[in-house]
């Protein structure tokens, strides 16, 4: 029996070598057809005998590329056409481009082997790539995705390249970056002594400089890193010196799982988010007995990623040490360096030396950030493998751009409902950084030929936000403004499209704009996205001594609301030991200078901190409340202090007074760390179950910066799960303000009329 069928194939499925792979899986079976790209997948036509249709259908979910990502499948009966051969048929362009920008895919497997192969024609060569893998949004010049929109366009194809990508029944078919030594560009050392023009000789000079202590300069996918050896103290104190970067942890590439699982403690689920396509940096408890000197002060978990390039793999195969300490080439909180010239002169004096390769990179991707938790995997900084990938359908007709908040910012455009998340820019206050958030502005925009009379502009509604005042002054004719904490709630609905839902939204948070100007950051709200989120209670008010700036001091911080308490012991003496800040800060309350009102979540664990024991400055963001989260994992469980909700409030009093007492009695600061926590997912346990009796709502969603806390995140989801509610957390787009863009873009097309209600 012949037959014919229509198939639809939805999700991640361009750019990701799906219509090469189903040439080859017809016309195994001997299938005749079509198959082409659509607007929202890929569509095949076949048709053949029963049989042959049948495994056709079941080797296509079983054995797809490794970077697509099937959401759906739909099969329907067709007319039988005139077809002898299987084809793919070019996608016409119409109008603005359909063609998704896909994410870089790391080096695959296949092109790994033929790469270390002495007698393959790409043996050592570090631009290897095929269909599979290799690099997309970093060398993308213009849609359609074509080599002559991309930084490959110098290098013209040699005879046995084209060969490859005119065939569809190879591996290269249509790989847009393919090459060879011959035809490609190569790697070069810099400065050289010898002729290091060569590639191999360069990466194994770059390899022996690293064995030997150096720094080195690597140009990766979407910026230079500089690399040395994470077992070397003395290299890595070094870095720290010459990139200005005093405590933040270092990311480590290492060589293969094995070096991985060494170092630290990898489950199952993370260790295939070590090794998927993406190849995000994996954060996981570091082994007891590792002890990597400098790499990450203060800290039992170590941030790890395998490698993503060919050049990386040869690096290692070239000796290179097993575990390498390899961050953004930068110094402390400017954008990575991508352009050649600029990272030559902005690495002038950090680097020993370059390791630099010839093909342009087209627009910087820092790497990703990611770890499992307890409930389940979730992104710290999405980046390079996921931007500027869809996490979201939004069902709205005209383009929208999200243009995220003041830290940690990411930008999201909607078009034709599609949610792209751009990938993690940084703090706008550097002005690098302004202007890498302009470029990635301009770049999406033009890229989906977007027209600026259409757009809908979404910002914060901080009006000072350097994001904000960019988003007033584009050339859009209408713009709104979202409230920090229920972009935050809304970024979590997002990624489940659960638009009518109504939830009770836990928003804790460092810093953001609150409907009556005050700093908020400790915010529950009942509501759906379509018709708002009210807020329904809140953390107690306290003060805030000297506004952002005691973000900086956790004594500071503390001051704002250890006034609130009474018969206090003199903080300055011991144990607490506080410095002239505090007693300077209090001041400033009494006499309510330069003071706001915050009910900030992330300034109550600074706070703590204080108490616990970190009375210095904090050198990056969150820093005091990773302290007293490692302070608490260590211990062992105890009780909760009370943190009592009264149908409105959360009372911060008799949490921090407990800590205050326990201190004074000498307990083990481990177990005050732990318990203050525990006494926060007690409260905010109380406080959702209450409220959702109150409001009648099943599903509890918590999202904002302090729930990068795991701990927090566990005992958390631990009383929910007895409670029997329902709990959403961010998994696609980060619970820290990287996540605000998509839930503005949300808010700002499906949300009611006033937005900020
Ligand atoms: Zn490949
Ligand atoms: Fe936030």
């Amino acid at each position: 029996m012949t037959s014919a069928c229509s198939v639809r194939v939805r999700g991640v499925v361009q750019g990701v070598g799906f219509r090469p792979f189903v040439f080859r899986l017809a016309r195994a079976h001997t299938l005749a057809g079509w198959v082409a790209n659509r607007e929202d997948g890929v569509e095949i036509h076949v048709q053949g005998s029963d049989r042959a249709l049948e495994t056709f259908l079941r080797d296509l979910k079983d054995q797809r590329p490794p970077a697509a990502r099937i959401t759906a499948i739909d099969v329907r009966q067709d007319e039988l056409s005139d077809l002898r051969d299987f084809t793919i048929r070019e996608s016409p362009r119409s109008g603005r481009p359909s063609t998704r920008i896909v994410p870089d895919l790391a080096v695959c497997d296949d092109c790994v082997a033929e790469l270390l192969d002495p007698h393959d024609r790409r043996y050592g060569y570090p631009y290897i790539n095929c269909t599979n893998c290799g690099p997309r949004y970093t060398i993308i010049q213009g849609l359609p995705y074509d080599r002559p929109n991309t930084t490959m366009r110098s290098w013209p194809l040699d005879e046995a390249c084209a060969a490859e990508y005119h065939d569809p029944g190879n591996r290269r078919f249509h790989a847009q970056p393919v090459a060879c030594r011959h035809c490609g560009p190569g790697y070069e050392l810099v400065p050289s002594s010898e002729r290091m023009r060569d590639s191999e000789a360069s990466i194994r000079r770059g390899a022996q400089l690293l064995v030997d202590g150096r720094i080195l300069a690597v140009k990766g996918l979407g910026g230079y890193h500089l690399a040395c050896d994470a077992t070397n103290a003395r290299s890595v104190s070094a870095l720290r010196e010459r990139k200005y970067r005093k405590d933040k942890p270092f990311a480590l590439m290492v060589r293969d799982l094995d070096v991985a699982h060494a170092l630290v403690e990898l489950s199952p689920e993370a260790e295939s988010l070590l090794c998927s396509t993406a190849r995000p940096i994996v954060l996981a408890p570091a082994r007891p007995s590792v002890n990597l000197v400098g790499v990450a002060p203060d800290s039992d978990q170590l941030g790890l990623m395998l490698p993503y390039t060919p050049l990386h793999h040869l690096l290692f195969v070239a000796g290179a040490p097993g575990a390498l300490v390899l961050t953004s080439a930068n110094r402390s909180s400017e954008p990575i360096a991508y352009e050649d010239d600029d990272a030559r002169e902005r690495l002038e004096g950090l680097a020993d030396a370059f390791l630099v390769g010839d093909r342009p990179i087209a627009r910087r991707v820092d790497d990703s950030v990611a770890r499992v938790g307890a409930c389940g995997p979730v992104i710290l900084r999405r980046a390079r493998g996921y931007a500027p990938g869809a996490v979201a359908v939004i069902p709205i007709d005209r383009p929208v751009l999200a243009v995220g908040g003041d830290l940690k910012n990411t930008v999201t455009l909607v078009v034709e409902g599609q949610a792209f998340v751009g990938q993690h820019i940084g703090d706008l206050d550097d002005a690098q950084c302004l202007r890498a958030f302009r470029e990635t502005i301009a770049d999406l925009t033009s890229m989906y030929e977007i027209d600026w009379d259409e757009l809908l502009v979404v910002h914060d509604a901080h009006p000072e936000y350097a994001s904000t005042l960019a988003a007033l002054a584009f050339p859009a004719r209408e713009t709104v403004a979202v409230q920090h904490h229920r972009a935050h709630i809304a970024s979590v609905v997002a990624e489940r499209g659960a638009w009518d839902t109504r939830v009770l939204g836990v928003a804790f948070d460092g810093t953001g704009y609150g409907d009556d100007g005050a700093i908020w950051g400790g915010e529950l709200f009942a509501g759906s996205v379509r018709n708002g989120f009210e807020r329904v209670a809140h953390l107690r008010r306290a003060a805030l001594p000297g506004g952002d700036a005691a973000a900086k001091h956790p004594v500071q911080a503390a001051a704002g609301f250890l006034v609130q308490l009474e018969g206090l012991p003199d903080l300055c003496a011991a144990p607490f030991d506080f410095p002239r800040r505090y007693v300077d800060a209090v001041r400033l309350v009494e006499r309510g200078v330069r003071t706001f009102a915050t009910t900030s979540m992330g300034r109550l664990f600074d706070a703590a901190a204080a108490l616990v024991g970190f009375i210095r400055e904090v050198t990056f963001e969150g820093q005091a409340a990773i302290w007293l989260e490692q302070r608490a994992r260590r211990a062992t469980p105890v009780e909760a202090y009370p943190f009592p909700f009264d149908g409105e409030e959360l009372d911060f009093r008799p949490l921090l007074a407990a800590v205050i007492e326990d201190r004074q009695r000498g307990r083990d600061q481990g177990e005050i760390a732990r318990a203050f926590q525990r006494g926060v997912a007690r409260g905010l346990v109380d406080a959702a179950t209450s409220l959702c009796g109150t409001h009648a709502l099943d599903t509890v969603v918590l999202s904002g910066g302090v729930f990068q806390n795991e701990l927090l995140l566990r005992d958390a989801s631990d009383a929910l799960g007895l409670s029997g509610l329902q709990l959403w957390t961010n998994h696609e787009v980060p619970p820290n303000d990287g996540g605000l863009s998509l839930g503005q873009a949300a808010m700002a097309a499906l949300g009611p009329g006033d937005r900020r209600a």
